[in-house]
């Protein structure tokens, strides 16, 4: 966890941006946990605890925890994006149940490969992907 508000210190520093105790807060909450989460989620973890942080603030820092690659985009869901902790992690992408919302976190090489394809194809810089693959969990499946 202290490498992620290291990381971010170094961040807001090579941005020529301010850093607050707040932000750290927030970034200590999100990395508690390797949960993924939204930001109301996060707004009412951080309110249990009688941490003193405001919404906006929250919608403040995420673009810049994305811009660090502390955090990124997992999935779109009610209408909001939901973010997860990345830093140190291996890419992943979600397998999510349109029933019961079950989250299946899953890698797969064959990924890796057609980016390595799409950038010769193309002659492109790829940074990385994102694949939303929906549909029925093993339970729900067989209520469908
Ligand atoms: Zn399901
Ligand atoms: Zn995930």
């Amino acid at each position: 966890m202290r490498d992620e508000i290291a990381i971010f210190r170094e961040f807001v520093r090579m941005k020529g941006l301010r850093n607050t105790p707040e932000r750290e807060t927030i970034i200590r909450e999100i990395c508690a946990t390797r949960d993924h989460f939204d930001v109301d989620e996060l707004y009412l973890r951080l309110k249990r605890k009688k941490k003193k942080i405001s919404k906006p603030s929250i919608y403040r820092l995420i673009p810049l925890l994305l811009e660090a690659r502390l955090i990124q985009e997992a999935y779109f869901e009610e209408g909001h994006l939901h973010y997860e902790p990345i830093y140190g992690r291996e890419h992943h992408c979600h397998l999510r149940c349109l029933n019961c919302g079950k989250t299946i976190e899953f890698t797969e090489e064959f990924l890796d490969k057609l980016e390595t394809k799409l950038a010769e194809e193309y002659d492109f810089v790829i940074r990385g992907h994102k694949l939303e693959v929906f549909g029925y969990c093993s339970k729900c499946k067989l209520h469908i």
